[in-house]
């Protein structure tokens, strides 16, 4: 794996841009796995990447009760939260493998899957103070 890229955000667009920037170069089939606190960025950056695969940005919001979301694009997104998911055991009969064909999938709160994911790109936020966030990729 190639060393993780380190890049520091200044504010909700800059986070926007990077997932944009991330998401264009992306094969269908490829799993994104955010990790970071409630507020760190995970739904900009999540905004960002539907605009990045030609979709619309303002389709994507914080699925409250959703489990999983699909958006329109030229690489279609398909989004997931588990925030409110607490078993393991749930996520298994969300049948992930089988949404990925032909789409990029997002998954926010990815530390509560019970398994690795093949061909996958880590995306880490850390909240650094006021609108800074430090993300770490690994892809
Ligand atoms: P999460 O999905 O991780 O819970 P959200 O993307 O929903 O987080 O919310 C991030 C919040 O932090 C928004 O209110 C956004 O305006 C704010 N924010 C401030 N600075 C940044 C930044 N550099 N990147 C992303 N969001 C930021
Ligand atoms: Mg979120």
């Amino acid at each position: 794996m190639a060393s993780p890229e380190i890049v520091t955000t200044h504010s909700e667009q800059d986070t926007f841009a990077l997932g944009q920037q991330v998401a264009a170069v992306l094969q269908p089939g490829t799993f994104v796995l955010l990790h970071g606190d409630l507020g760190a960025g995970k739904t900009a950056f999540v905004r960002g990447m539907a605009a990045g695969l030609g979709g619309n940005p303002d389709d994507v919001s914080s699925p409250t009760f959703v489990l999983i979301q699909h958006y329109k694009g030229r690489t279609p997104l398909v989004h997931v939260d588990l925030y409110r998911l607490d078993s393991g055991a749930a996520v298994d009969d969300l049948g992930l493998e089988e949404l990925v064909s032909g789409a990029v999938v997002a998954i926010e709160w990815a530390e509560r899957l019970p398994r690795p994911l093949d061909g996958s790109v880590s995306v880490r936020i850390d909240d650094l103070g006021n609108d800074r966030r430090r993300i770490t990729i690994e892809r």
